[in-house]
Order: structure tokens, then sequence, then C-alpha cells
């Protein structure tokens, strides 16, 4: 029988009435909510959903708010819910979802990003980590950068180069690497806010035993759109209400200082305002046709109107608070657990937003995704697509 809104409500309330919410312990509350099929509940039983429509989740979010329970603090986590278990449901096996999911989902272990590379970004498939068949194990040498959170992280996503003899996209495999593997050595990175919320990842010798493998050997660039096209709902695909998000704190302080205001800027906040809107409509929909956590290249679209958002809303932010925009708290190799464009102030938002139009894909790759993937307009020409990896000039 499958699951419907009225069905999904009385579970939750009968969750609730057998966790009281006042005296159960978080993990333990946490714990029993993803072994009730309450976690997300389009996953499958067993693996903390009950199959039901992924639209259904915010029924069980809505009561579980008015009961004031716990959550799983998700922006801790945003790698490691929005992409590393998306990629494990639908690539891994039986023993890897039943390790991996539960403590991804309760929060207790963290997950981070090894893609990118100092030669790798855009043209992530040119990446030269290698990785190294020594029994039931992989060897993996090489350096990784801008990987977020990493310092927090028990596992991480990692593609690495397992075929240097065929072209680029074919000799790529996906593993899951432990963090805690002495061969990985993470270092702080500087950005522009001043904080290091990234890092540089060098990996010697370290040890990644086959069962930690997702997805066939070689089929390392397939498993990984699964995951970079979650990344960019992740990324640019959060539910929101109207006039949430950026725009909402700018309406506010619209609002509250009218001694700010002029008519040109009046204008411009219209225009966003309305554009914001669009845009988390655009979400909802989008949201409304996912089935089981595997979105397609239309991610692309979101992220790129996120970016561009972000980034107008918070340069207008400035802009009305005029010089008092310009202070900034010293956040100077700061390491934040999270990305909080709420809590923070002005010119936080404003200098992290810039990284917006990079993370998760630069801008002007996912027009080329929407214009290949999505309009189906003419590929760009591709030279390198049947040379061997080791024949690429690098
Ligand atoms: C805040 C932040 C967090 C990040 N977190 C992670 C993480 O956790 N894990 C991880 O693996 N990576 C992470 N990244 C890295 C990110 O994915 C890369 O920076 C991004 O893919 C771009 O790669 P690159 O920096 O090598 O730039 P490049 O690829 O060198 O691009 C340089 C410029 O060339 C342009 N360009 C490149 N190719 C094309 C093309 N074909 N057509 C048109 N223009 C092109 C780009 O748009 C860009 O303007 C993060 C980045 C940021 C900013």
């Amino acid at each position: 029988m499958s699951v419907d809104a009225a069905r999904l409500q009385s579970l939750t309330q009968e969750f609730l009435a057998a966790h009281p919410v006042a005296t159960t312990p978080r993990e333990e509350f946490l714990s029993a909510r993803f072994d009730a099929g309450l976690a997300w509940v389009h996953y499958p039983k067993g693996l903390g959903g009950l199959d039901a429509p992924r639209a259904l989740q915010a029924v069980v979010d809505a009561e579980l708010e008015t009961a004031g329970a716990p959550d799983n603090d998700p922006r801790r986590n945003g790698i490691g819910l929005g992409m590393a278990a998306p990629t494990i449901l639908r690539y891994g096996t039986d023993e890897q979802k039943q390790r991996f999911l539960k403590p991804l989902w309760t929060g207790a272990e963290v997950w981070c990003q090894l893609f990118s590379e100092p030669g790798a970004g855009s043209d992530l498939a040119a990446l030269g980590t290698r990785a190294v068949r020594e029994g039931d194990d992989w060897i993996v040498n090489g350096q990784k950068v801008w990987t977020s959170g990493a310092h927090n992280a028990r596992f991480a996503i990692l593609i690495a180069r397992t075929d240097p003899d065929v072209p680029k996209h074919r000799g790529i495999t996906y593993f899951v690497c432990d963090m805690t593997d002495p061969g990985v050595e993470v270092r702080p990175l500087r950005q522009i806010t001043g904080e290091a919320e990234f890092n540089e990842v060098f990996l010697t010798d370290v040890k990644i035993p086959d069962a930690h493998r997702l997805g066939e050997i070689g089929d390392g660039w397939k498993v990984a759109q699964t995951t970079l096209n979650n990344e960019r709902v992740a990324i640019g695909g959060m539910r929101i209400p109207r006039e949430g998000g950026l725009v909402g704190i700018v309406a506010d302080t619209w609002r509250e200082r009218p001694e700010l205001r002029t008519h040109d800027l009046h204008q411009r906040l219209m225009t966003l305002w309305v554009e914001a809107e669009v845009a988390r409509l655009t979400g909802e929909r989008l949201r409304q046709q996912l089935v089981a956590g595997h979105p397609g290249p239309e991610g692309a679209g979101m992220k790129l109107g996120f970016a561009r958002l972000n980034q107008q809303i918070s340069g207008l932010e400035l802009e009305l608070l005029g010089e008092e925009g310009l202070l900034y708290d010293d956040w100077t190799m700061r390491r934040p657990e999270i990305v909080d464009f709420a809590g923070r102030d002005a010119g936080y938002r404003y200098l992290r937003a810039k990284g917006n139009s990079i993370e998760g894909g630069t801008s002007e790759v996912l027009l080329n995704i929407v214009a290949e993937r999505v309009l189906g307009l003419p590929p760009e020409p591709r030279t390198d697509k049947d040379v061997a990896w080791k024949d690429l000039s690098r």
C-alpha cells in the first residue's frame, strides 16, 4: 500500500507519542526516526524511508517542527545529504547502503567531496589522482583542492584515475575514502571572506578497500554525474518560503530602515524580489518532478539562477547600507562548520556569494550543460575525447 499524506501524518504522530521530544535524547530520537522511515520518506524501507513520494517529506517535517523535535542539522552535512547519499542509494551495494546511510543522515558522520584538483575543475574528467589496485585494496596518490569541510569530515566521495590508457572519461573510478586514513592530509585554504571553509587534501598511499568502490571499475564518470546533478540541486534548489533567503533579508532592511531608501534602489529591489519568487516557484516544480533523488541536467539551470540572484541581491544590500555595508568582522582563518548567509552580516553575504558562481560548476560551464543537455544545441568541439588520458597535454 503506498503511503499518502494522511498516513504519513498519523505515522509521525505515533512516532512522536513513542519518542517524546522532551525526554528522548537527540541522537536516540534521530536514530529512531531513521528506523521508522521518517528520515527521507522517498528512500526505500529499511534505509530511512517508506518509498513514499518525495514531496510528502514536507508533511513529516511540518509535524515534527510543530512538536519542536530536533533535526539532523542538515547544513552541517550538505555534501553528505545532498550528494553522497543519492549516489550511494543509486550505485551502492546493500552493504554500503547499510553501512553509510544512517550515520550520514543523523549527522554522526559528516562527508566531503574529493573531486576538484589543481589541474581539473571545470574539466573534471582530466583529473590525475591515481588509484592502483593491490589485492583487495586500491592505493591512492594525488592532490585534491577546494575541498569544503574536509577538516570536519569522516568520509569523502572520491574520484580517481584507475586506467590512464583510455580516454579521460572512461578511466575513472568512484570510491568512498576514509578521511581518518593516515595518508590523508588536510590543509586549510583561505578564501575571499578570510575564512578557511575549504582545504587542499593530499593523498599519499591511501588504502581504500575495494568494498568501498561505488559502481564498476572505470564507470566513475557516470557515477559522478549523479553526484554533480544532485550538487546543483543541493546548492541552487533549497526549499525556501516566499520572501525567504537573501531577498527577505534585504526586504526587511528596506521596511525597517526608511532613511536608506532611494527610488532607484526600490525599482531594483522589486525586480529582484519578483525574480527570486519566480526562482523559488521553479525550484518547487523541479522538486516535484524528482522521484527518488536523481535529478537531471535541469538542476544546472536552477543553480545558475541561484548564483546570479545571490550576487545581485547581496550587491544591492551593500548599496542600500552604504558605508555601514563596508564594515565587517575579522574572519581570518576561521573554520566555519556551516555556510550561514542569514546569520552573518552584509559584507560576508556579498563576499561569500562570489563563490556561488564557481562552486558546483561555474556559471559558464552550467550554461554549456543547459545548452547541450537541456536545449539540445550542438556540443562544443572536444578534440580530446578519443585520446588516451596519458597522452593528453597537461
Ligand atoms: C566555495 C567553493 C567550494 C567548493 N567546494 C568544493 C568541494 O567541496 N569539492 C570539490 O571537489 N570542489 C569544490 N569546489 C571547486 C569547484 O567545483 C571548482 O572551483 C569549479 O568546478 C571550477 O574549477 P576551477 O576552479 O579549476 O576553474 P577552471 O575550471 O580553471 O575555470 C576557470 C575559468 O574558465 C571558465 N571555463 C572553464 N571551462 C570552460 C568552458 N568549457 N567554457 C566556458 N568557460 C569555461 C570557468 O567558467 C572559469 O571562469 C569549490 C569551489 C568553491 C568556490
